[in-house]
């Protein structure tokens, strides 16, 4: 573990670090508050300190608060060291956001105790952080794909088409279809059906960044969201999503198995007052234009197909 030890005195602050490194942590130093509580609000800095109360320029104190306004990330534990040993000091350490407080002079034994009891907390702290983001993540993941869920892919339509609004510009949103899917199960049975949609998923992945939306809408059938794109160039992902789902070799026992698929865009205007299910409906509206004209296929809903489904926003005049 890395333990960063602040003290003003350099004697006091070797010892210590000797100290602790004895015990088999890897040390950091700081002479002052400041520099302290710089390191400490890194977040790939200690995560547990060892702070002297009188530290020049910021006290210990004042270290703790400030590195407790700091609402998210990993935990950081505190042990403040101080010369006074009023009850009301200890008080005012611990309220300053201090977890410890050792009175100097400190007792090897003692100290080491309480650093393990630090560690045990940030270890826990850790954990929870890391069941959090396995719980978000699985909330948010499609189980077979790996993509986005619906509800995500959604979300983060929803979060653009509000981006799109406030900064005048493009939305591009994309109803991508396996064509006869329903064949490939009937014919190969649901588990190649499975390897089926975790191919054309990748393949549709290596053509989005990954900051664009893409996620499994449902069944066979995927959402892309791409920002700021105009026609033209959300044609090209588009067509590019296509030739790479056409171009998948899925080895079978004794064949290799083809699949395409059919594509609905729509590229909404800039700042347009549009909303999800106004693009939705025509991104539709434009895949069914594909499967009906042939599949494997990409069809671009005219402009006038979106709904503007909620108000415009109001012009303000000059005057
Ligand atoms: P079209 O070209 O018109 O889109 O025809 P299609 O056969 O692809 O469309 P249809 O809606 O008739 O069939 C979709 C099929 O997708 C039916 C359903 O059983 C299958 N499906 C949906 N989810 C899954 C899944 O998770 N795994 C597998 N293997 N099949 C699925
Ligand atoms: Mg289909
Ligand atoms: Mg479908």
């Amino acid at each position: 573990m890395e333990v960063l030890i602040a003290d003003g005195d350099e004697f006091s602050r070797k010892i210590l670090k000797g100290t602790v490194i004895g015990w088999g942590h890897e040390v950091v130093t700081c002479d002052d508050g400041e520099e302290a509580l710089h390191a400490l609000l890194d977040p790939r800095g200690p995560r547990i300190a060892i702070l002297d109360w009188a530290l020049p320029g910021m006290d210990g104190t004042e270290v703790c608060r400030l590195l407790r306004q700091r609402a998210e990330g990993p935990y950081t534990y505190i042990i403040l060291l101080a010369d006074r040993c009023q009850k009301e000091d200890i008080a005012f350490g611990l309220e300053s956001g201090a977890d410890d407080y050792v009175v100097k002079p400190f007792h090897a034994v003692e100290l080491r105790a309480r650093l393990r009891a630090g560690q045990r907390i940030v270890n826990l702290h850790a954990a929870l952080l890391e069941a959090q983001d396995d719980l978000r993540r699985q909330a948010t993941t499609d189980t077979l794909t790996g993509l986005d869920n619906r509800a995500a892919v959604l979300k983060h339509l929803d979060h653009e088409i509000k981006r799109a609004r406030r900064q005048d510009s493009t939305l591009a949103v994309m109803m991508v279809d396996l064509d006869h899917f329903k064949q490939i199960n009937d014919t190969y049975g649901h588990l190649t059906g499975d390897v089926v949609l975790r191919q054309a998923a990748e393949a549709m992945r290596e053509c989005v960044r990954d900051y664009e939306g893409l996620g499994r809408y449902g069944g066979e059938e995927f959402m892309v969201v791409l920002s700021d794109v105009n026609t033209e160039g959300a044609a090209v992902v588009a067509e590019r999503i296509r030739d790479r789902i056409s171009e998948l070799r899925i080895e079978l026992e004794s064949n290799l198995l083809m699949v395409t698929a059919s594509i609905g865009l729509v590229v909404s205007p800039p700042g347009a007052p549009v909303n999800a299910e106004s693009l939705i409906h025509a991104a539709d509206q434009a895949l069914y234009v594909a499967k009906h004209r042939g599949r494997n296929q990409v069809q671009i809903a005219p402009t006038d197909t979106i709904k503007h489904t909620i108000s415009p926003l109001p012009v303000i005049s000059a005057a």
